[in-house]
């Protein structure tokens, strides 16, 4: 599980997160959702370590992994990243790819590559490289790459932005059913509230930093804490 505690960011004395506090099950997903500028990708890339907040404590499955002079650093938090653009290895195969983050030994790797390639749909297409497969093949490599190492948790910012609209739906739904079978916690960034309606567990909406309102698809639908918050869910049906 992981948990987010008052979580402040400010870059140069302005605030972009603002006393954030978040918690995700494992299994379950969890959307940042909000309009463009308000902060989601800089909560992301504070949970993944590449950016340290101004302050609050992040947590994971009840350890302090950073906050009040701990600091454990991106490799050793046991999180997967999957952005929009995938940024697959375009020299390595698909296999390798998937490979890339394993540490196992060579049959081990080998039977877990096999494994997630057959779960995202792409049994057969290991020897392939990148330039070879469409925008939604190259979307379930980076996503079976991301859980190739069994991370307890999984950050997602935009990761079916760049894809067809006619794949879309689908390719969430698989995704949403890989990411449920291997039980990561997943946390996915988003400002398209249909995409956070058809994914989410909860939803965190968000604006100018601030979490304004948080519970389960059906009841942010259903009972918008502001005109804002229902102007924005209006054009969803
Ligand atoms: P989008 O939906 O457009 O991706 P976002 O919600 O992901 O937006 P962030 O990228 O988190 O937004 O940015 C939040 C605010 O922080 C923005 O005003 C941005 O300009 C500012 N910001 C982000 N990174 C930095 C940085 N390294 N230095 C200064 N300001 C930054
Ligand atoms: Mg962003």
């Amino acid at each position: 599980r992981l948990q987010l505690k008052n979580i402040c960011k400010e870059f140069a004395g302005k605030r972009v997160v603002s006393d954030l506090s978040l918690s995700v099950a494992p299994g379950q997903v969890t959307c940042l959702l909000g309009p463009s500028g308000c902060g989601k990708s800089t909560t992301l890339r504070i949970i993944a370590g590449v950016e340290r907040q101004t302050s609050g404590e992040l947590w994971v499955d009840g350890n302090l992994i950073c906050g009040d002079g701990v600091r454990v650093p991106p490799e050793g938090r046991s999180i997967g990243l999957m952005f929009q653009d995938f940024a697959l290895f375009p020299h390595l195969s698909v296999a390798q790819n998937v490979a890339f983050g394993l540490t196992g030994g060579k049959s081990e790797t080998h039977s877990r590559v096999m494994e997630l390639l057959d779960r995202v749909g792409l049994d057969g297409f290991e020897a392939k490289y990148p330039h070879e497969l469409s925008g939604g093949e190259q979307q379930r490599v980076a996503l079976a790459r991301a859980l190739a190492p069994r991370p307890k948790i999984m950050l997602m910012d935009e990761p079916f932005s760049g894809l067809d609209d006619r794949l879309r739906d689908g390719i969430r739904d698989q995704t949403l059913s890989v990411l449920k079978e291997e039980g990561t916690a997943v946390l996915l960034v988003t400002h398209e509230p249909h995409e956070a309606m058809r994914m989410a567990d909860e939803i965190a909406l968000m604006r100018g930093g601030r979490i304004v309102q948080q519970g389960n698809p059906y009841n942010i639908y259903n009972a918008p804490v502001d005109k804002e918050a229902a102007a924005f869910f209006s054009d969803i049906n």
